[in-house]
């Protein structure tokens, strides 16, 4: 896709991190009370993460599963809050605010845990499954025309043509909108899934895994409507995916993700044909092109480590063949290192 020309952001999240902590069930706090060691669990699933979605563009949040990603994706959309750090968004509004110093169209959002309900539907998640992410017992014009009225954006009169041109702009044929989700093929229930969100009129969209679970060719389909529906409605997208192959077909910059933090971001381009991180070398080594096809794949060496008790230092030192013992005992940061990338690697010289 081509990368909006002036980068305003629209969301930032600083220092956002999320735990998940597992409390002690009766017989571990009996065990306590009797002196055993019993703590609980916490799961470091986003990690002190720093990052600025701008208006416009498509950024591919990438990583293996477990890594992260979905939960930065949720609260981004404002689907629980953080453990602690804030995620701001800047909304766009019709009349240049006269006390805001942000750029012309633009104001600035409060830092917030808890989102604004403009927030809330400004910004759409299109899940990986559609049948379970849709209402079984309701109809399609239901599905699709029910948040639109009770938010205002349609009276109850014109409410069959506001669902009839989002199934047309989704690609689906309106005269099946009394049918119910099982009568509809993947592909198409997708189409449903976006459908319900571009009712509410959002600027950007969350998509988590939103073509895994389909067969390539329609893969492929639902690629083009999302392009499409950015060229059409100047949407803005974070583009969850583990498949590299196609984060570079669809996005404007790529972060990577590893164990609840980001080790690098970048261009597309540039982060394709200049990685610079271990982790994603590794990542890029491992897809399929023409011109590898002769060579041996190898996959990166050992085991993702638990979220519940990740290594220190750089969570990536334990599968990392370049570690040293300073790898072993201090996070690495994001800093840049020149063409709009950033790394976060001890080895990766600072500009
Ligand atoms: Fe490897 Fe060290 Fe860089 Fe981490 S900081 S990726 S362990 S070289």
């Amino acid at each position: 896709m081509n990368a909006p020309h002036v980068m305003v952001p629209m969301v930032e999240a600083d220092h956002v991190s999320r735990r998940f902590v597992r409390r002690l069930n009766y017989a571990e706090r009996i065990a306590g009370w009797l002196g055993a060691r019993a703590a609980e669990h916490v799961v470091h699933a986003v990690d002190d993460v720093s990052l600025t979605i701008h208006r416009g563009e498509v950024l591919g949040l990438v990583g293996e599963s477990g890594c992260g990603k979905s939960t930065l994706g949720r609260l981004l959309a404002g689907i629980g809050a953080p453990s602690s750090g804030s995620i701001r968004t800047i909304e766009k509004t019709a009349e240049p605010s006269a006390l805001s110093s942000a750029p012309d169209g633009v104001r600035a959002g409060r830092p917030t845990g808890r989102p604004t309900a403009r927030h809330r539907l400004a910004t759409q998640m299109i899940f990986q499954d559609p049948l379970s992410s849709l209402n079984p017992r309701k109809r399609v014009r239901d599905i699709i025309g029910e948040a639109p009225l009770v938010h205002g954006f349609v009276e109850r009169k014109h409410l069959d043509a506001y669902v009839v041109d989002v199934m047309e702009r989704v690609g689906l044929n309106p005269e099946f909108r009394d049918r119910f989700p099982h009568q509809f093929s993947g592909g198409q229930r997708q189409r449903i899934g976006i459908g319900r969100a571009l009712a509410v009129k959002p600027d950007f969209l969350i998509c988590d895994e939103s073509i895994a679970a389909l067969d390539v060719s329609i893969q492929a389909q639902i690629i083009n409507l999302f392009v499409q529906l950015r060229r059409d409605l100047g949407l803005t997208y974070l583009f969850i995916s583990h498949d590299l192959g196609v984060v570079e077909h669809i996005s404007d910059r790529v972060a990577i993700m590893y164990l609840g933090r980001i080790v690098e971001t970048a261009p597309t381009v540039e982060l394709f044909a200049h990685p610079q991180h271990p982790y994603t070398i590794a990542l890029l080594a491992q897809v399929p092109r023409l011109s590898n096809r002769k060579r041996q794949f190898e996959s990166i060496q050992g085991e993702v480590p638990s979220p519940l008790a990740p290594p220190d230092g750089c969570h990536f030192h334990p599968r990392c063949p370049h570690a040293t013992q300073r790898c072993r005992t201090e996070r690495p940061l994001l800093r840049s290192s020149g063409r709009a990338h950033e790394v976060a690697c001890h080895l990766v010289e600072v500009q």
